[in-house]
């Protein structure tokens, strides 16, 4: 099936049309420049900046793609979570352009759009695997069982691990956001200059929780050592603070990921969210996966952070199973990945 997505969950407006597993067109219009100044997104001036931008982003789509509207099978804009004004300027447009063309419309759930963007670097993927998602919002492992079925092993306590970079990348005055600058710096920085702590979630018999983990811990812990540093008058060793913040993330992700993989007898690891742009994750993944013989994929780096072309590789997959949504469906600022087939009534053909 061939679909038209529409994205606009946070700071980035974003249409793509997508034919299956394949990208047709993929327009990304990043807001980062307007909410630099406030050092993060502020949800009102996103709305509006969706708003002013998504009806061109959609003519732009379509002309890239060089299709008209008789070529696209169905209409699908995120519906959940995300902050709810912005959702809405997407999702309306959606619904709006189903009604008009006549198509089916379908609302997506934006971390099965960040599962799907591993579909776009291998096609021939299959569920059942596991998925680690790490975004801004979201740090989660999950049991994908397939198209809809999604089980939360484990998820962050606190802070998601792309909130966590931001954080970091704040206290060591990179600005806004955070990922990629410490990625950046973390290359020139000694990993094993600080032992920081990776932030396990102790169970009450005793011992460790395998798949959940905490952030919030690590930022203290890094936020200690610049004050440290500050009090002695010393220059920040920024590079070094870099590259032991994201060496601690990437081997605390690792493990769990692992461990995920072997429990549940999965032999793939598919990656979601920002923070899979992230080279030491990639690297201590491949590392580890290889060394327990399992398959790990990665999107194609631009369909790591947000986008609609892993949107729309969901929905054609639903729409392929005959899964449509209401023009009545709304957006929700939280909807567990469990509950997906809630958003849904399946067609019988
Ligand atoms: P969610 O999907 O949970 O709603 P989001 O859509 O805001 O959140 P994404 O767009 O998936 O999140 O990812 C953005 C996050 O990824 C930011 O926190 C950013 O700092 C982080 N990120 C981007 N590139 C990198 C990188 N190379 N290394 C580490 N983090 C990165
Ligand atoms: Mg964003
Ligand atoms: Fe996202």
């Amino acid at each position: 099936a061939t679909v038209l997505a529409i994205e606009t969950s946070c700071d980035e407006t974003a249409v793509a049309i997508v034919k299956n597993r394949n990208v047709l067109s993929s327009i990304v219009s990043s807001q980062v420049a307007i909410h630099q100044q406030y050092g993060g997104v502020v949800p009102e001036v996103a709305s509006r900046q969706h708003v002013e931008i998504v009806n061109h982003a959609i003519a732009q789509s379509l002309e890239a793609a060089h299709l008209d509207w008789s070529a696209i099978d169905g209409i699908a804009g995120t519906c959940a979570p995300g902050l709810v004004g912005a959702l809405l300027v997407g999702l309306t447009a959606a619904k709006t352009l189903a009604m008009l063309y006549q198509k089916p419309f379908l609302g997506i759930h934006h971390l099965e759009g960040h599962i799907y963007a591993s579909y776009l670097s291998d096609p021939t993927l299959e569920p059942p695997f596991l998925c680690l998602l790490v975004s801004g919002g979201h740090t989660s492992l999950i049991y994908v069982k397939d198209c809809g079925r999604y089980e939360v092993l484990g998820q962050t306590r606190d802070d998601a691990a792309g909130e966590a970079f931001d954080k970091v990348a704040r206290l060591l005055e990179l600005g806004y956001p955070g990922g990629p600058a410490i990625d950046r710096l973390a290359q020139v920085g000694n990993p094993k200059a600080f032992a920081l702590p990776e932030g396990q979630i102790s169970l009450p018999g005793g011992g460790f929780h395998p798949y959940d983990s905490s952030f919030s811990g690590l930022k203290t812990a890094v936020l200690r050592l610049t004050q440290k540093f500050q009090q002695s008058g010393e220059p920040l060793p920024i590079a070094d603070l870099a590259a032991s913040f994201q060496e601690t993330v990437a081997k605390s992700l690792t493990k769990r990921a692992i461990a995920g993989a072997r429990d549940f007898g999965l032999d793939a690891i598919a990656i979601g969210g920002g923070v899979a742009a992230n080279r030491g994750l990639r690297q201590h993944l491949q590392a580890a996966a290889e060394r327990h013989n399992l398959r790990v994929i990665f999107p194609p780096m631009q369909f790591c952070t947000d986008n609609a072309a892993m949107i729309a590789c969901a929905a054609a997959e639903h729409l392929e199973r005959g899964h449509t949504s209401r023009l009545t469906l709304g957006a929700q600022s939280r909807l567990s990945l469990n509950d997906v087939m809630t958003l849904y009534q399946t067609q019988q053909t």
